[in-house]
């Protein structure tokens, strides 16, 4: 690994109902912003999920820079697609909870993402915009080396939108990565140093928004994804974006997804 390379997907494969959703995929992940785009069903969830050790590959590895062994997923921080925080706590209590295992600071890490004002607000007093930018202060909690949210901007109304990416893409230096999921090309134009373009389970592009639009001869992120990806473009508008994270379902600590919720994964 280059010095700047802070984890590696190699020929990883993972299959639901003998059907792979992510075939052969071999990624770096560098310090800096890295943005996976691709349309629905392309396996970007599933690709972040292992990154983040939340899910297992049924083939192929990940490798970490950062560490060996069982402690590697403690530097890695998770937002997944819904989480499910508990209404009842106060933003602050909730972050509370992860800084105890992952050492890090609740009030700061609010500021960071401008809720500093929010700290002794209810979880279910809190918007849908709000609740995502506590799901990025959680999984930016006690600064780790990679952070991995996925879609950490859905739902959100555009100028939401813009704050939640500035405020991801603002944890990423030369030590860390951020490693973001999203529809909004024109933010990973603003944001990203890096882009993974998934199709079908497969990397269809990958490496620095520079080259990448230097070697598709196009201008931005959208004119990328449509020479690379193709018809398959028209997925990408999201249309059908049902996984709004402000619905009751989600304060439920019962949730499937609950199994994702630490910020801090144990592998
Ligand atoms: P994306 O994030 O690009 O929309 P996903 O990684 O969520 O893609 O999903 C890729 C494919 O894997 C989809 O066809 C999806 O239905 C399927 N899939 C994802 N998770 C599961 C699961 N837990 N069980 C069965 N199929 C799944």
């Amino acid at each position: 690994m280059s010095e700047h390379t802070l984890a590696e997907l190699v020929d990883v494969t993972r299959t639901y109902g003998g059907v792979p959703v992510l075939d052969e995929v071999s990624v770096s992940i560098t310090s800096g912003v890295t943005v996976v785009v691709g349309p629905n069903g392309s396996g970007k969830s599933t690709l972040l999920g292992i990154l983040a050790g939340a899910v297992e590959p049924v083939d192929g590895e990940v490798r970490y820079a950062h560490e060996n062994g069982a402690d590697a997923g403690k530097r890695i921080g998770y937002l997944p697609q819904r989480v499910p925080f508990r209404d009842a706590f106060t933003a602050r209590e909730t972050l509370g909870f992860y800084a105890a295992l992952a050492d890090g600071d609740p009030d700061a890490a609010l500021a960071d993402v401008g809720l500093a004002d929010a700290g002794d607000k209810r979880v279910a007093a809190l918007s849908g915009g709000m609740r995502r930018l506590l799901g990025i202060a959680q999984a930016t909690l006690g600064n780790p080396a990679i952070a991995v949210l996925d879609e950490p901007t859905s739902g959100l109304d555009p100028a939401m939108r813009e704050r939640a990416f500035r405020a991801a893409a603002a944890r990423a230096n030369d030590d860390t990565a951020v490693v973001v999921s999203s529809h909004d090309l024109d933010l990973v134009d603003s944001y990203a140093d890096e882009i993974v373009v998934l199709d079908r389970g497969r990397v269809a592009a990958a490496g620095s928004v520079e080259r990448l639009l230097t070697d598709h001869g196009v201008e931005n992120v959208t004119s990328l994804f449509r020479a690379v990806v193709g018809d398959g473009a028209s997925a990408v508008t999201d249309a059908g974006d049902g996984d709004s994270d402000d619905g009751p379902e989600n304060g439920d600590a019962t949730a499937p997804e609950s199994v994702h919720v630490a910020g801090v994964s144990d592998r």
